[in-house]
């Protein structure tokens, strides 16, 4: 089903590989070994193992009854918040994990926003006896003081970051730059669908087991389809994960959620496809937040995953062709979402996957009699401080 990328890492005019010299090389030898290990049986099967008896796959499909007859929608969540780790990343550094051992690396290597990512990593280090080193903002540092421990625990080293904004954008930048120098035993596992070919290509299909178990639980559970399947757009993983099985289905329209929310700073937010435009950041052409002389703005959002000036160029593509519709949620309608899907059904959500959350309650009319798929990207254990802060618990 999934044609795209070109062989040069394509999605229409987005994605390519724009990078320095010394990584060329990288990147091609990442490509084939990814083929290689595609087609190994052994890993496939040990991939498999892993993701069902260590990280608890599948997920449930669960259809949120109260909140359902509350709004009179029909909504079904995809828990990747249960997840081992507590978010959907598991599914692609357990992938990243086994690709870099097949390659023969001995490291990982990781940028980290809210720290999930940075966890996940450090868990698959861990479990594959590797090393691990974490390149972290020191802003997201302070904001995500608990899961910089949980990385520290499980064995890997934090690198604080403090070029540039000292979030997410700057710890990807340091990450690059470590792994231009260590590249013979190191593996760079990106966190989304970002960054040069074959990393959109490779994070993509490494989530699309969200999708695929969402279809067929949609199937036997429910009978058919979804009229809609809405998930948060940060670098796009978790969405082009669940989007990738329900493509281009004449009756199910695809949602991406954009963090709409606004900081202390005049024009800072994280509305990629609201406010950007098109040019080049971490080695690929897509849409970034940038002035006039292409300088990276600043960004903000209330979480920290979806803080990101850039977004996955197979979401560019998406957006552009109309393939999937992207829209914004702004910090309070998340935090609405967040508080009604605790109070009303005891999940407690990411605020990541509050903006999925709060879009589909802010906009009841439109969804009315719907039935609607939520990826439910993470749990919310991560952003108790902030969450207990804004809705002063
Ligand atoms: C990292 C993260 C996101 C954002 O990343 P994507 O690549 O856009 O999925 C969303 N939700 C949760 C819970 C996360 O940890």
């Amino acid at each position: 089903m999934n044609k795209m990328p070109t062989a040069n890492g394509y999605f229409g005019i987005y994605g390519g590989k724009f990078v320095p010299e010394t990584l060329v090389n990288a990147l091609g030898e990442l490509e084939k070994a990814y083929n290689a290990f595609r087609k190994d049986r052994a890993m496939r099967i040990e991939l498999k193992s892993f993701l069902s008896h260590y990280a608890g796959r599948p997920t449930p499909l669960y259809y949120a009854a109260n909140l359902s007859h509350k709004c009179g929608i029909e909504i079904f969540l995809k828990r990747e918040d249960l997840l081992h780790t507590g978010a959907h990343k598991l599914n692609n550094t357990l992938g990243q994990g086994l690709l870099a051992r097949f390659m023969g690396k001995k490291r990982l290597i990781a940028e980290t926003g809210a720290g999930q990512h940075g966890v996940a990593t450090a868990t698959v280090a861990a479990l594959l006896g590797m090393k691990c080193t974490v390149y972290m903002g020191n802003v997201d540092m302070k904001r995500q003081a608990p899961n910089v421990a949980r990385m520290r625990l499980l064995g890997a080293e934090v690198v604080p970051v403090e070029s540039g904004s000292g979030t997410l954008k700057d710890a990807i930048n340091a990450a690059l730059r470590d792994w231009v120098k260590n590249v013979r035993h190191t593996h760079y596992c990106i966190g989304s669908v970002v960054g040069p070919h074959p990393f959109p290509m490779i994070v993509r299909n490494f989530q699309s087991i969200i999708g695929k178990e969402a279809r067929s639980q949609m199937y036997t559970q429910v009978g058919k389809n979804p009229d809609f399947v809405v998930g948060c757009v940060g670098g796009g993983s978790n969405a082009v994960g669940i989007f990738s099985a329900f493509l281009r289905l004449p009756k199910t329209k695809l949602i991406g959620v954009e963090a709409g929310g606004f900081g202390t700073k005049p024009g800072q937010h994280s509305a990629r496809f609201a406010m950007g435009r098109r040019g080049i950041l971490h080695g690929c052409i897509t849409y970034v937040l940038q002035n006039k002389d292409c300088q990276i703005l600043p960004v903000h959002s209330i979480s920290a995953g979806l803080d990101y000036p850039a977004v996955g160029p197979e979401h560019a593509f998406f957006h552009d062709e109309q393939i999937v519709e992207y829209v914004r949620c702004s910090d309070s309608e998340a935090l609405r979402g967040c508080l009604a899907l605790s109070k009303f059904e005891g999940i407690i959500p990411a605020l990541e996957s509050s903006h999925a959350v709060g879009y589909v309650l802010s906009n009841r009319k439109r969804f009315k009699g719907c039935v609607v798929l939520v990826n439910l990207s993470g749990r919310g254990d991560k952003d108790m401080d902030i969450i207990a802060r804004e809705a002063k618990l």
